[in-house]
C-alpha cells in the first residue's frame, strides 16, 4: 500500500478549520467536477468579501471525497471544514497532544493525520492507493510473490484484497511450503507402511479383554500376535492375562527354525 503523504507541494496542503462551514480550494486542477459561479461571494471574519469562482467536488484519495468545495483562487491555503467533513462521512477526528488523526469509523482505518505548522493544523492524507502505472506493475508480480509480500495470507483473504484492487489472480497450482510448516503443531508420523526386512524380525502382541460374556470354555481374553513382515496373525484365547507367560514361549518354540531363533523378548 502506498503511504506517501502529499507533503511537498503547497498547492495540495489543506488546513483543517473547525470554524469553517465550507471546504475551500485554491487550485482549479484539483476538481474532478466543476461548475463556474458568477456572482457569489464569501464573507471573511474581517468583513472582507471574496468572490467564489466555482464549486463542485474534489477527490483527495480513495477515502476522502469532498462535495460542494468552493473555488477561491485568492486563498493562500486550501481549507478543510472539519464540521462538514465529519457531518458528511462516518469519520472520527481525534486530537491528543500533538497527535491528530482522522479515522474511518466503518473500517477503523487511519485515513489521514494532521500536523501543526506555523500555528495552523495541516492535513496530510495517503495518496490514492493505485494509479494506472502501478496497476500495470501489480499484474506483473506473480501470485506467489504477492502471497509472501502480504504475509502469507490465505486464499480467501487474498481474494478479498484482490477484488478491491488489481492484483494477480490466484494460482491454484501454487503450494506454499512455509504455510504448510507453519500450520503443523507436531512432527509428522513416520511412514505407517514400514515392514521388517525378514520374517519374525518383529512381532506385535496385544491382549484384548476381559469379555463381558465368557466363552463356552470360560476364556475371557484373547492374545493377538502379528508378524511384521507378512502381517500374518495368530489369536490365542486366555483365561487370565498371566497366561501369556505360557502361551508366548510356546508360540516361539513352535515357530523356531534353524534360521529363525534366539528371539529377544522385551
Ligand atoms: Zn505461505
Amino acid at each position: 500500500m502506498n503511504t506517501h503523504f502529499l507533503l511537498h507541494n503547497i498547492t495540495y496542503r489543506w488546513v483543517i478549520d473547525s470554524g469553517a462551514t465550507s471546504h475551500i480550494c485554491r487550485d482549479r486542477n484539483m476538481y474532478h467536477s466543476y461548475t463556474s459561479l458568477s456572482d457569489y461571494y464569501v464573507m471573511l471574519p474581517n468583513s472582507t468579501k471574496v468572490k467564489i469562482e466555482g464549486i463542485r467536488s474534489i477527490q483527495l484519495n480513495d477515502d476522502i471525497h469532498l462535495h460542494n468545495v468552493l473555488f477561491i483562487p485568492s486563498f493562500r491555503f486550501n481549507l478543510l471544514s472539519l464540521l462538514k467533513l465529519l457531518n458528511e462521512n462516518q469519520f472520527q477526528f481525534t486530537m491528543q497532544s500533538n497527535n491528530f488523526v482522522l479515522q474511518d469509523l466503518t473500517t477503523m482505518r487511519r485515513i489521514g493525520i494532521a500536523k501543526q505548522d506555523q500555528g495552523l493544523l495541516f492535513f496530510y492524507f495517503p495518496e490514492s492507493k493505485f494509479t494506472f502505472n502501478n496497476i500495470d506493475s501489480c499484474n506483473l508480480v506473480s501470485y506467489d510473490t504477492w502471497h509472501k509480500r502480504l504475509g502469507h495470507v490465505p486464499i480467501n483473504v487474498y481474494n478479498l484484497i484482490a477484488n478491491k484492487t488489481i492484483l494477480s489472480s490466484v494460482d491454484s497450482h501454487f503450494h506454499c511450503s512455509t504455510c504448510q510448516l507453519a500450520k503443523q503443531n507436531r512432527l509428522s508420523f513416520s511412514n505407517p507402511n514400514h515392514f521388517s526386512p525378514n520374517f519374525f524380525d518383529l512381532l506385535h502382541a496385544d491382549i484384548w479383554g476381559p469379555f463381558r460374556e465368557l466363552t463356552y470354555d470360560r476364556f475371557k481374553y484373547f492374545l493377538t500376535l502379528v508378524e511384521d513382515k507378512s502381517r500374518f496373525t495368530w489369536i490365542f484365547l486366555l483365561k487370565n492375562k498371566s497366561d501369556c507367560a505360557i502361551v508366548i514361549p510356546q508360540f516361539l518354540s513352535y515357530i523356531e527354525t534353524p534360521t529363525c531363533k534366539n528371539f529377544v523378548l522385551f
